[in-house]
C-alpha cells in the first residue's frame, strides 16, 4: 500500500464511508444516459458494450447520437453481428479510431454465434472478446452484472489525484492511480456496477478539469488537495510534446458525369476499412515524391487540408486528377458528387469535400 494511502486514515471503515459517502450522491444526482439503465430498469449489457466501445477516446456528448442511431438501426446483438460490415463502418463515421468498429462488429458476431447473444458476465472472458481491453472488461462487467471491479477512467484518475494530493505527473503515475482506486473499489460487492458509475460521474460533474466544484463534493471532508488548497492544480501533467507533423497528396478525381473516384482504405492503414478519397502515402516530415499509379493529368491546387489524429498532424495538399482507367473494382467507387455527402466519409474527408463545394 502506498504512503498516500496510509497518511489518508487508511483503514477498512475509511473505505467503507467513501463508497457510503459516492453512492448516496449518486442516488441523488447520476446522470442520466442513453445507455444507463434507471433504479427501476436492468442494465442491457449490449448497450453497456455498444457505450463502452464508442466512448473510448471519445466523450458523452458525442457518443450520444451515434449510439441512440446504432439501437434504432440494429436493436439487439443479433441484428449488429447480420449487418454488413460496410454498413456499420458507415454509421461509425466521424466517431474516429475506426479500428473500433471493425473490432465492435467482430464481437458481436461472436456474441451472437459463439454465447448465443449473451455476452459472458466475467471481466476474464469479457476480456478476450475483440475490442474489448483492460479498462473496458472492467467497466462491463461492473456496470452490465454489478461485478466487483476496479473502473478506472481519467475523470476516476483525477479523483484519485486529488483525494490523496498525489504530485507525480500524468501519464506517469497512472499504476499507481489504479492500486489507489482499487484498494476502495475492490471492497464494494453489493453495489459495484454504480460505484463505478458513481466514481466517473464525480469526476465528470463536480471533480472536474478546472474549478472543481468542492463545496459540492460528498468527498471534501478528507479531500487531501483541497485541505491543501492544491485542487486546482492538480493533476500535474507533462509538458506535451510536439506532435509529429505528417504530408501528403489528397486527389479529387472526376470523371464527365461529375462523379468523384472514392477509394476503401486498407484494413491497416490510418482510417482502415473506410471509404475515402484517393490519397497518397503520408511521409513523416517531407512530401512525397510520386503520385499513385491510378491517377493521371495531377493539378495541384492552392489548397491544404490540416488534420489533427491522436499522435500526429497531416497535411495533405489537394489535388485534382483524372483516373488512368475506368476503375472500378472492390476498393474504387464512383459517387455522384451530390451523394458525397451521404457516403459515411471519416471527418479528413468530409473536410476536403466541404472546401470542394
Ligand atoms: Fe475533487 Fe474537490 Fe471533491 Fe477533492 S473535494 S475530490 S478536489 S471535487
Amino acid at each position: 500500500m502506498t504512503a498516500a494511502v496510509k497518511n489518508n486514515k487508511s483503514s477498512d471503515d475509511n473505505f467503507h464511508n467513501f463508497r457510503k459517502k459516492i453512492l448516496r450522491w449518486y442516488d441523488k444526482h447520476q446522470r442520466t444516459l442513453p445507455w444507463r439503465a434507471t433504479k427501476e430498469q436492468k442494465s442491457n449489457p449490449y448497450h453497456v458494450w455498444l457505450s463502452e466501445v464508442m466512448l473510448q477516446q471519445t466523450t458523452v456528448i458525442t457518443v450520444g447520437p451515434y449510439f441512440e442511431r446504432f439501437i434504432t438501426k440494429w436493436p439487439t446483438i443479433h441484428d449488429l453481428a447480420h449487418a454488413p460490415q460496410d454498413d456499420v463502418m458507415h454509421e461509425w463515421a466521424g466517431l474516429g479510431y475506426y479500428a473500433r468498429a471493425r473490432n465492435l462488429h467482430k464481437c458481436a458476431q461472436i456474441v451472437s454465434n459463439e454465447y448465443n447473444g449473451k455476452f459472458p458476465d466475467t471481466q476474464e472472458e469479457l476480456i478476450k472478446l475483440p475490442g474489448i481491453g483492460d479498462y473496458s472488461s472492467n467497466s462491463i462487467a461492473a456496470i452490465a452484472f454489478n461485478k466487483p471491479a476496479n473502473v478506472v477512467d481519467g475523470n476516476v484518475e483525477r479523483v484519485m489525484v486529488r483525494y490523496y494530493a498525489v504530485q507525480g505527473a500524468l501519464p506517469d503515475n497512472k499504476k499507481q492511480l489504479k492500486e489507489l482506486a482499487g484498494v476502495i473499489a475492490w471492497g464494494e460487492i453489493k453495489r459495484s456496477g454504480d460505484y463505478a458509475q458513481a466514481l466517473m460521474d464525480l469526476g465528470a460533474t463536480i471533480c472536474t478539469p478546472k474549478n472543481p466544484k468542492c463545496s459540492l463534493c460528498p468527498l471534501k471532508s478528507d479531500c487531501q488537495a483541497k485541505e491543501q488548497g492544491i485542487a486546482a492544480d492538480l493533476p500535474k501533467k507533462k509538458p506535451k510534446k510536439a506532435k509529429p507533423q505528417k504530408y501528403g497528396y489528397v486527389y479529387w478525381v472526376s470523371d464527365a458525369e461529375d462523379n468523384i473516384l472514392l477509394e476503401r482504405r486498407g484494413e491497416k492503414e490510418m482510417l482502415g476499412g473506410m471509404l475515402g478519397l484517393p490519397t497518397s502515402e503520408w511521409i513523416l516530415g517531407a512530401k512525397p515524391e510520386k503520385h499513385p499509379n491510378h491517377v493521371k493529368h495531377t493539378k495541384p491546387l492552392d489548397l491544404v487540408i490540416k488534420h489533427s489524429f491522436t499522435h500526429f498532424d497531416l497535411h495533405l495538399n489537394i489535388i485534382t486528377a483524372q483516373s488512368r482507367a475506368n476503375i472500378q473494382g472492390n476498393k474504387m467507387v464512383w459517387l455522384n458528387r451530390k451523394k458525397l455527402s451521404q457516403a459515411g466519409l471519416p471527418t479528413l474527408f468530409k473536410k476536403v469535400v466541404k472546401l470542394m463545394k
